[in-house]
């Protein structure tokens, strides 16, 4: 499974709950088949929202479906370039993904590893010690939360990517389900998750 970068620094032995994160339309803005690294735009509040969950003491997985790869919209060197951008302007910030797996494989390829397939959650176990427990999938599709939600993790659903049209679908799908979320944004959904926290707590 493609490993995008691994931070040097982490500590692998620490076991720590995850926050997955999707990218496009969650970290930054969707610009469909994203492949410009002028076009990486970063959401408002992610940034405080990643520093906030750092502190809090998570590991920041990020997990996409780059299909754009696997369809020939975008070669290999546009990705990395995409990333290397978003990377910089993270860091400039003070914050930076522990690992970040993508999935380049188009939908008829049959991989394990395109969302909501487990793939990339697995390949986590493999570079970072870490628990289920606490851990959750954060992304703007119903394929996020279903990978989520079918791991046993819990899926957040925000809307600042595809918005409203997934969020009829994840209505429709779980109902009322205790491991499905739905908030307007990444930082609403780590205020959330770490409200959920601070209830195990007290
Ligand atoms: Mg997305
Ligand atoms: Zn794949």
């Amino acid at each position: 499974m493609p490993l995008w970068k691994i931070q040097a620094s982490a500590p692998v032995q620490e076991a720590r709950p995850v926050l997955f994160l999707d990218r496009d339309g969650v970290v930054n803005a969707d610009r469909h088949y994203l492949s410009d690294p002028q076009q990486v735009e970063i959401l408002p509040g992610v940034v405080e929202a990643m520093i906030k969950a750092r502190k809090s003491g998570y590991w920041l997985v990020g997990v996409s479906n780059q299909s754009g790869l696997g369809r020939g919209r975008f070669t290999l060197d546009d990705f990395q370039a995409v990333m290397t951008e978003l990377d910089r302007q993270l860091q400039r910030h003070g914050v930076s993904f522990d690992a970040f797996f993508y999935c380049p494989h188009a939908p008829s390829d049959d991989c394990s590893c395109r969302k909501p397939l487990p793939g990339m959650l697995q390949e986590t176990s493999e570079h970072l010690t870490w628990t289920s427990a606490g851990s959750w999938v954060i992304g703007d599709k119903k394929s996020d939360v279903s990978l989520g939600r079918d791991a046993g993790l819990g899926g957040v659903l925000v809307l600042t990517g595809y918005g409203e049209s997934q969020r009829l679908l994840v209505e429709e799908s779980w109902p009322e389900d205790p491991m499905v979320k739905i908030v307007p944004d990444l930082s609403a959904a780590v205020d959330w998750i770490l409200s959920l926290k601070t209830e195990e707590q007290t």
